[in-house]
């Protein structure tokens, strides 16, 4: 039905591969791809030249290629060889041939991982298929041009060789970096219906990279969406978390929307983004993970995800308390709600629905500023997660800004300072006094802490 669809969107014409010899590379020299040698790591260097020097054929591939000719350090780098996997383990000490629908090869030097993959043949004709066309397995080997035809985009389709410093380029991908365009390879929409991630990589890349989508690649994106709910939710989750944690992501979300592929992804979204308040909390937690992406600096998916819910927590809070729930027990029973409509869908694994969990149940726990409870709540090891959290709450307007500054002192003050500060909380018997001082805009953070620490008290 889809396929009827999109044929009538195109105007009955599906777009055929243009008929040009895909199995030989347009090599580009030094000159020509202008790659900065010292940007690519030196165990990328080490692992193709073991696989080299053992008479095998190995490059740097994908989105370091990418990232290399867009003069970006890469975050990671995998390696393509025409060795399999078994060869490659026995080149090295430390490696390990992992996964089922693809084998890969993990090579580790300390804490540094590379992904040595074979070369995979471009039929996946054969391969079984879920009964929508989604390719479930297929592990056979072939040559580069057909490990070429198989990758995504054309920019993510590019070979570079350390050691003659050349690029082999299949698919026009160093024309589209150039042009800014992000191009599926082949036929659209053949190649998102056998990976229907693809569809939300396209997005991610578009956002991140800042690129636009050939229209032949954007064409079917509308209509194919409703093929994501056939991918398994671990798959989803990780391309998800991969879009979050791209620097990029409220522009990720944004494109997101306007392609229409949001929903059945983060179901509740919707609704979050409709919430005037909830808008705004989303924005700026997605603002400062973005900040905090661009800098180097660690986020937790737990923080990131109780942002993205939390407004939704809220509502089913109320509505449980409004039913006659005290507090607490009514603020876990919304956390419930929200994870298990979730989890279905996005898969969140234990750790991050725990961590989400903790940092929801502390936020009634800042609003009690009596007696021992602010000293007991200093000790939780997600203290910091859960006071950013506190923070962004103020800064959206949801709680008055007051309470994140209460906690900023009272995190910064010594033994004597706590105490002074406890006998001014609001309707405390310092009030008046505290009333005096100047009201700061927006909360600010506590000096001690700084950059050190990182604020969203990151998954370990
Ligand atoms: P990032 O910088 O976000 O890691 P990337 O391009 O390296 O981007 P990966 O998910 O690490 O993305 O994948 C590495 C390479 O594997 C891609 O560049 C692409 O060539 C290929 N690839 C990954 N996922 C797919 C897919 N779903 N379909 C086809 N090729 C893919
Ligand atoms: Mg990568």
């Amino acid at each position: 039905m889809i396929k009827t669809l999109i044929r009538r969107i195109l105007g009955g014409k599906v777009k055929e591969a243009p008929p040009v010899d895909l199995t030989k590379p347009v090599i580009l020299g030094p000159q020509d791809h202008g790659i900065d040698p010292q940007l690519v790591s030196a165990n990328a260097i080490r692992v193709t030249q073991t696989l080299q020097q053992a008479g095998f054929a190995a490059f740097i591939v994908g989105g370091a290629v990418r990232d290399l000719l867009l003069s970006v350090k890469p975050k990671d780098f995998d390696i393509a060889t025409n060795a399999t996997p078994e060869q490659v383990k026995r080149l090295f000490r430390r490696a390990f041939v992992i996964g089922k629908r693809f084998q890969i090869v993990h090579v580790m030097f300390g804490q540094d991982l590379l992904e040595v993959t074979t070369f995979r043949g471009s039929s996946s004709d054969g391969a079984p298929k879920d009964e929508h066309g989604r390719v479930l397995r297929d592990n056979v080997f072939g040559e580069q041009h057909e490990d070429a035809i198989r990758r995504d985009f054309t920019i993510n389709a590019m070979y570079y060789d350390p050691a003659s410093q050349t690029v082999l380029d299949y698919h026009g991908g160093i024309k589209d970096i150039r042009n800014k365009t992000l191009r599926i390879i082949g036929v659209p929409e053949a190649r998102f219906r056998e990976d229907p991630v693809r569809l939300l990589r396209v997005v991610r890349f578009a956002a991140k990279l800042g690129f636009s989508i050939d229209p032949a690649t954007s064409a079917p994106i509308a209509v194919m969406a409703p093929l994501i709910n056939n991918v398994p939710a671990a798959r989803v989750f990780d391309e998800m978390i991969k879009l979050l944690m791209s620097g990029q992501a409220l522009a990720c979300l944004q494109q997101l929307r306007k392609e229409g592929l949001h929903h059945g992804l983060l179901p509740l979204l919707d609704v979050v983004l409709e919430q005037p308040l909830g808008e705004k909390f989303v924005r700026l937690a997605l603002a400062s993970t973005d900040l905090r992406v661009r800098q180097g600096k660690p986020v937790s998916p737990g923080f990131l995800f109780a942002s993205l819910l939390w407004h939704q927590v809220l509502e089913k809070w109320a509505a449980y308390q409004a039913a006659g729930e005290p507090a607490i027990p009514a603020l876990h029973l919304a956390a419930d709600d929200v994870l298990n409509s979730q989890t279905e869908k996005l898969a969140l694994q234990r750790k991050i629905a725990s961590d989400m969990r903790d940092i929801w149940a502390m936020q009634p726990r800042f609003e009690r500023r009596v007696g021992k409870s602010p000293y007991k709540l200093l000790e939780h090891p997600r203290l910091r997660a859960g006071y950013d959290f506190l923070l962004l709450r103020c800064e959206s307007g949801e709680i008055d800004a007051e309470i994140g500054e209460w906690w900023t002192d009272f995190m910064e003050a010594d033994g004597e300072g706590r105490e002074v500060l406890l006998a001014k909380k609001p309707g405390g018997v310092g009030e008046a006094a505290a009333k005096k001082r100047p009201r700061r805009r927006s909360p600010r953070k506590p000096k001690a802490a700084g950059d050190s620490t990182p604020p969203n008290d990151v998954a370990d």
